[in-house]
């Protein structure tokens, strides 16, 4: 089963797509993840990403389609996967259609703007791993260390409230379109994201499998 989870940033997309990676034991591909780590490596694509991602911007799609496209040709994707952070624009979209993926569904997890600033400062991501904890909602086991490598894990850049606000009016402007797209396409499901995060993933889940 091929999937997108699509959500504003901060929605909580990549960690329901963590959960719903591991019950149907595909891979999550995170292109935020790819590209912090090609930030930390200063690889070529790091160091072109590296501007727009600081100040809220996407990076150019044509930098990230070619990312994306070699990474669902590596052998784990063979039985399936779930994009989180992939497309963000319908270009994005477009460039998936073309390489002839089928997407089987289109998962939005739905979070009011004011919400999601409230809960971004809370947020905190593993520096080696890139796994992702909330202080509040998901903390680590021992405070400010990775559950899942034992790295720190810190605040992301982008992650500060002027940032927050940029990269929010991105996903309104870029990224919502693909509600429609999908939803054209009779692929879209919405989830509306709850307070807790075990009771969002009930309602991921039952979308998934239903
Ligand atoms: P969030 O969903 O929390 O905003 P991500 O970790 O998915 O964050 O992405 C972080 C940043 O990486 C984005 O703000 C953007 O600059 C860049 N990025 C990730 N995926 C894409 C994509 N598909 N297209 C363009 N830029 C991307
Ligand atoms: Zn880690």
């Amino acid at each position: 089963m091929n999937m997108i989870f699509l959500g504003a940033p901060g929605a909580g997309k990549g960690t329901q797509a963590e959960v719903v990676c591991k019950e149907l034991n595909i891979p999550a591909i995170s292109t935020g993840n790819m590209l912090r780590e090609a930030v930390a490596n200063g690889t070529e694509v790091g160091l072109k990403a590296k501007a727009f991602m600081d100040a809220g911007d996407l990076v150019p799609d044509e930098i990230i389609i070619g990312i994306l496209k070699d990474r669902i040709a590596q052998p784990d994707a063979k039985n399936g996967f779930i994009l989180d952070g992939f497309p963000r624009t319908v270009a994005q979209a477009e460039a998936l259609d073309s390489m002839g993926v089928q997407i089987d569904k289109v998962v939005e997890i739905n979070v009011a703007d004011e919400k999601i600033t409230a809960r971004m400062s809370g947020r905190r991501v593993c520096e080696k791993c890139g796994n992702s904890y909330h202080i509040e909602f998901k903390p680590t086991k021992v405070e400010g260390i990775c559950d899942a490598c034992g790295a720190k894990v810190v605040q992301r850049i982008d992650d500060k409230p002027e940032t927050v606000q940029a990269r929010l009016k991105t996903y309104h402007e870029k990224t919502a379109p693909l509600k429609d797209y999908y939803q054209s396409r009779g692929k879209l499901v919405t989830v509306e994201g709850q307070e807790e995060i075990a009771d969002t993933s009930k309602l991921v889940l039952a979308a998934v499998k239903g």
